[in-house]
């Protein structure tokens, strides 16, 4: 889908909501969040409107992702760090605010307070089994 009117993201990408542009390239842009996590905290969108990652192309994707490297390299010069967090949520139980897809690149440094939960279980017999071969079936 090439754009949705009533997308704020796919108004920035048009150029008719403001954003503090970092990266501009024909698939794909990248601006400072107006609500940053830390100072240089950037987003990377897709030009044209997808809301969820498993929408995208996968064409489209790799063209995309293949600005991560980059712009994670000027991330951290900029912002003074040598780590960074890529971020990407699908849908509101993962905390997607904005419905055009979108990687978080977050500075992060020693003591910064950010962090997340990360709360690791463990599998019961067989159950690893079980998932291995339905996601098998599904890719095949
Ligand atoms: P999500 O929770 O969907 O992964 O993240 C959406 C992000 O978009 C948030 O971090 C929020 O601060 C950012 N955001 C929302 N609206 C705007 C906007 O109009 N301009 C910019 N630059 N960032 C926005
Ligand atoms: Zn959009």
């Amino acid at each position: 889908m090439a754009a949705d009117p009533n997308c704020i993201f796919c108004k920035i990408a048009a150029g008719d909501i403001p954003s503090t542009t970092v990266l501009d390239s024909p698939l794909a842009i990248a601006f400072l969040d107006v609500g940053p996590l830390a100072d240089g905290h950037v987003l990377l969108i897709p030009r044209d409107h997808y809301e969820r990652l498993d929408q995208m192309p996968a064409d489209v994707f790799g063209q995309v992702a293949a600005l991560l490297p980059k712009l994670g390299s000027a991330l951290q010069r900029v912002a003074g760090v040598d780590a960074y967090n890529v971020l990407q949520n699908n849908g509101a139980a993962a905390g997607q605010e904005v419905g055009h897809v979108h990687f978080h690149l977050i500075p992060r440094c020693p003591g910064d307070g950010l962090g997340y939960r990360w709360n690791a279980k463990s599998y019961a017999a067989g159950r690893a089994d079980e998932l291995a071969a339905r996601f098998s079936e599904l890719l095949d």
